[in-house]
C-alpha cells in the first residue's frame, strides 16, 4: 500500500498556525510543570511536541497528543482520504447532508494521465463558481462537504486511478472526524492534562488553573469563549479510563498483569509492541463519533486503556455495558 503524505501537509492557513501555536501553550506549560528533567525531555518527546503540518508530520514529527486531539486518523486506499489532517480542515466527505457545511457545487477533473487534479468547484455568495484543485481546498473560507451525488460522473474515471493518483488528491477528511477548531483545542487540553497528572507527576490542582486560562485567554476568535461548557472540572474525569473508571496509570479494570505470551518480532526492526498492550493508552470517544453530530469535543474524547477501547469498538458506552451485562450474565459470574 502506497505511504503517501496529506496533500499540502506542510501549508497552513494563518489560524491553522494559531491554533496548533495555542496548543504549542498548553503542552510548553506542562513542560514548565513537571518536576524532573527526565521527565520533561519524555513527555515532550511521546506526546507533546509540535509539529507545524496538518498531519502531525512524518517519523519525528509532532507528538501523540497532537496526532490524537488534532489529527484525524491515518486512511489509505484508493479513495481522496487525507492521511492524518487537520479535524478543522474545511473539506468533508459525507454519505448524507450534514448541518454543519455547505454542499460544494461540482466536481472537476484536470489534467493527463498521472497528472490528474481532482477539482472541487463550490458556488460563493455572489453565486460566482470559484475552482479550488486538491492542493488548495485547505485555503477554502468555511466548511464544505462533498456527497455521493458530487462523485457520480466522475466514478468511471476514478476507479482506474492508481495509488500515485490518489496520493497527490488526498485531500478530503470523513465528516464524522470534523469538528470545529476550539473543540479540537480543548481536547488537545484535556488530553494533555491527564498525561501530566497520570504519567508525569503533575498537580492536578496546579495544572488545571494554567491551562484553562492559556484557553481563556485565546484570541483566535474573541467570540467564542474558552473553556466552553462541556470542558471537564473534576480530576477523576481525566484519570481515570471512561469504561473501567480505573486509572489510566493502572491495568484496566485493576486486574492482575496478564502473563504475555512470546511472540517473534524480527530484532532489526524497531517494535511498536508497547502500544499492543492491554494498558497502554488509547484516545477513546466515549459516544461513538457520527457524520451528523460533531463529537471530538472536550465532553467526549478521552484516554482509556487499549482493552478498554477496543472492547468499545464502534459502540457507545451504554452499549457496551448492556453487552458485557449479558456476558457476565451468561457465565453466571455475577457475585452480588
Ligand atoms: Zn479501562
Amino acid at each position: 500500500m502506497a505511504t503517501g503524505r496529506t496533500t499540502s501537509a506542510n501549508f497552513l492557513t494563518s489560524k491553522d498556525k494559531e491554533i496548533i501555536q495555542l496548543c504549542n501553550q498548553i503542552s510548553n506549560c506542562i513542560v514548565e510543570n513537571i518536576p524532573t528533567m527526565k521527565h520533561k525531555k519524555e513527555f515532550i518527546r511521546v506526546s507533546g511536541k509540535i509539529s507545524e503540518t496538518r498531519d502531525g508530520g512524518l517519523g519525528l514529527g509532532g507528538g501523540k497528543l497532537q496526532r490524537d486531539a488534532l489529527c484525524t486518523r491515518g486512511r489509505q486506499g484508493k479513495a481522496p482520504y487525507s492521511n492524518r489532517n487537520l479535524r478543522w480542515h474545511p473539506l468533508v466527505v459525507a454519505e448524507t447532508p450534514i448541518p454543519f457545511a455547505k454542499e460544494i457545487d461540482h466536481i472537476e477533473i484536470e489534467g493527463e494521465n498521472d497528472a490528474q487534479t481532482l477539482i472541487f468547484v463550490i458556488r460563493d455568495n455572489d453565486e460566482r463558481l470559484i475552482k479550488y484543485p486538491s492542493e488548495k481546498v485547505h485555503e477554502l473560507p468555511e466548511r464544505y462537504v462533498v456527497l455521493p451525488k458530487h462523485w457520480i460522473d466522475h466514478i468511471n474515471t476514478l476507479k482506474y486511478w492508481n495509488d500515485t493518483q490518489w496520493t497527490q488528491n488526498s485531500c478530503v477528511i470523513t465528516a464524522f472526524e470534523a469538528c470545529e477548531w476550539q473543540h479540537a483545542v480543548e481536547s488537545y487540553a484535556v488530553l494533555a492534562i491527564s498525561v501530566a497528572v497520570v504519567f508525569y507527576g503533575v498537580s492536578f490542582r496546579t495544572i488545571y488553573p494554567k491551562v484553562t486560562e492559556i484557553l481563556r485567554n485565546q484570541n483566535i476568535d474573541r467570540n467564542i469563549s474558552l473553556p466552553s461548557r462541556i470542558f471537564p472540572t473534576s480530576e477523576i474525569d481525566f484519570i481515570s479510563c471512561p469504561l473501567c473508571k480505573t486509572s489510566i496509570a493502572g491495568n484496566p479494570s485493576n486486574l492482575d498483569d496478564r502473563e504475555r505470551i512470546s511472540v517473534w518480532q524480527p530484532a532489526w526492526r524497531s517494535t511498536k509492541r508497547r502500544e499492543g498492550e492491554d494498558s497502554s493508552i488509547q484516545i477513546m470517544h466515549i459516544s461513538p463519533l457520527v457524520e451528523s453530530e460533531q463529537r471530538h469535543n472536550a465532553k467526549n474524547v478521552r484516554y482509556g486503556h487499549r482493552w478498554c477501547n477496543v472492547a468499545m469498538t464502534d459502540h457507545s458506552l451504554d452499549e457496551t455495558l448492556d453487552f458485557m451485562e449479558y456476558i457476565v450474565k451468561a457465565h453466571n459470574r455475577c457475585r452480588k
